[in-house]
């Protein structure tokens, strides 16, 4: 899953389109996720949207707009989508907020000022002020690590996003 051009070739809705300078017809959308999270999840989100934009028949229409980490966790801006694939993308942004985002472990650490997820190894390497992810989401580790598998098994978009009343 590492080659661009047979990823794009697959999954045509991974090519960048904006894209002008020779050879650029092979830039791919997952080449803006960061590494750990393209290592822990990136072949499965790609599975998961190819299914998704199929039932939802968005082939012609979806399109990436923007990928990119805020505030801690994964955004994956896209058009012309459907409600099967709403599922998928925010399944994955949910569940990068508790993925490494330099290697893919689960994460330990939320950087402070600017927040990142990072497992205990890569904070250390990064050298800066960490809070314990549990005390940034104000919950127990042990939580954490059922939020991760609910997300992974059951993820249900209306479950996380509830309407205001
Ligand atoms: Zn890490």
């Amino acid at each position: 899953m590492d080659n661009n051009k047979e990823l794009i070739k697959q999954y045509p809705f991974l090519r960048v389109k904006n894209t002008y300078a020779a050879g650029t017809w092979t830039s791919c959308w997952l080449d803006d996720l960061e590494p750990g999270w393209r290592t822990a999840f990136g072949e499965d989100l790609v599975k998961e949207l190819d299914k998704a934009i199929k039932e939802d028949g968005c082939e012609d229409t979806f399109e990436f707009l923007q990928i990119k980490e805020k505030y801690a966790s994964l955004r994956l801006y896209a058009t012309g989508y459907g409600d099967k694939t709403k599922e998928v993308l925010a399944k994955y942004e949910e569940l990068s907020k508790y993925i490494c985002g330099h290697c893919g472990q689960v994460a330990t650490r939320i950087t402070r000022g600017w927040v990142y997820p990072f497992c205990d190894k890569c904070a250390r390497k990064i050298g800066q002020p960490t809070v314990p992810i549990e005390e940034f989401y104000e919950t127990t580790y042990e939580d954490i690590l059922d939020e991760i598998d609910h997300i992974k098994i059951n993820y249900r978009y209306d479950d996380y996003w509830k309407p205001i009343k």
